[in-house]
């Protein structure tokens, strides 16, 4: 399915008073979509999502930040289970129709697909000229040992944070969580009970907060003169990720490879980008290739890269034109796939495409 949105008008918007002075060091949108970060507990002990307009009766010490604060939240607030490429272009078109007034956003996004959403937002909105921070939390604003708290305070100083000559610090998509900054495209959900959630094995860490926030400046993606926001809201849901393990049957192999209209799939490989030699199996791949299909390889490890060749079982993928997904996620292929073919583009021109850093999603050879 090929998503095209129409622009949705009718959302919240609150503007936090906290009494910031009449010159605020910086003016910052949050956006609110949903997930635990915004619950508290009902009458009856149950989670539900809070009024954002009582965040000052929650985190009071927001009132101590000289900050211009505004919210706009979704009108329904949703689990990130169940967000789409329409919540990417609808947090997309928020920040978009917003790009002058403010000087950085906070993105108040669940955890679960949080790494989905940032990697799509990285690629929707290119020549970023300021910070877009997404942060969430694994305990409700409303539980007493909360990581809400110092999750959304600490996004927001970093959105706010400029530099020397008045840029700011970090111009790019990010997720902050658990005292770190991740590049957004590199970020992956690694827990589901700790409060470090995120993890980005193959690229260093933007930030840590400690007593104080050390930037690793030289990591951060830095302005150039002629950036400029471009910004893009297209995307085609005709894509799979195929994530193989041993003993896989080739009923599902050959039905998901030649499902009607599929443009491209993600095959999670084992190791550096090895896949089983089977007959069968590389006929299957070779007829989706031959077919049109994008095949892109991505390492089921966490750490390291794709490394086409380097085994006889990964030198066939090569040979049939099977693509190198380096050292990127899944969750970045995956949206980088859907936005690239979003675009009305040639089949050589979305082969280089997939290859190439789009975003700072992967590290070229
Ligand atoms: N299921 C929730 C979500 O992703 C979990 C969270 O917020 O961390 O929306």
């Amino acid at each position: 399915m090929l998503w095209r949105f129409t622009e949705r008008m009718d959302r919240d918007k609150v503007i936090i008073d906290t009494a910031a002075p009449q010159n605020p060091d910086a003016n910052l949108l949050i956006i609110y979509t949903g997930g635990t970060l915004g619950m508290v507990y009902d009458k009856n002990g149950s989670l539900v999502p809070f009024d954002f307009q009582q965040i000052l009766d929650r985190i009071p010490s927001l009132k101590r930040f000289n900050l211009l604060l505004t919210v706009i939240s979704f009108r329904e607030l949703i689990d990130s289970a169940s967000a789409t490429p329409e919540t990417w272009v609808e947090i997309g078109d928020i920040i978009f129709h917003n790009y002058n007034n403010y000087d950085g956003f906070v993105v108040l996004h669940g955890t679960d697909t949080m790494a989905y959403s940032a990697s799509a937002l990285s690629f929707m909105l290119r020549g970023l000229t300021k910070p877009v921070i997404f942060t969430g939390a694994q305990l409700p604003i409303g539980a007493v040992r909360t990581d809400a708290r110092e999750n959304l305070l600490t996004a927001l100083e970093i959105a706010a944070a400029k530099k020397e000559d008045g840029s700011p610090v970090v111009p790019e998509v990010c997720i902050y969580f658990s005292n770190r900054l991740l590049r957004g495209n590199r970020a992956r959900k690694v827990q589901s009970l700790h409060f470090d959630a995120f993890e980005s094995t193959n690229y260093p860490l933007l930030a840590e907060a400690g007593i104080e926030i050390h930037y690793n400046r030289h990591v951060i993606r830095s302005l150039k003169d002629n950036d400029k926001l471009r910004y893009s809201r297209k995307f085609n849901g005709q894509v799979m990720i195929l994530k193989l393990f041993p003993g896989i049957c080739r009923n599902a192999v050959e039905t998901i490879l030649a499902l009607p209209r599929l443009r491209g799939v993600v095959l999670e490989t084992f190791g550096s980008g090895n896949a089983p030699a089977s007959k069968w199996f590389m006929e299957a791949v070779e007829k989706a290739v031959a077919a049109g299909i994008l095949i892109l390889n991505v390492s089921q490890c966490h750490g390291g890269r794709v490394l086409q060749g380097r085994y006889k079982s990964s030198h066939w993928l090569q040979e049939i034109g099977v693509l190198n997904g380096a050292d990127i996620t899944s969750e970045a292929a995956l949206t980088k796939m859907m936005f690239l073919l979003g675009e009305e583009s040639s089949d050589n021109e979305y082969r280089s495409r997939l290859i190439e850093p789009l975003s700072g999603e992967m590290t070229k050879k």
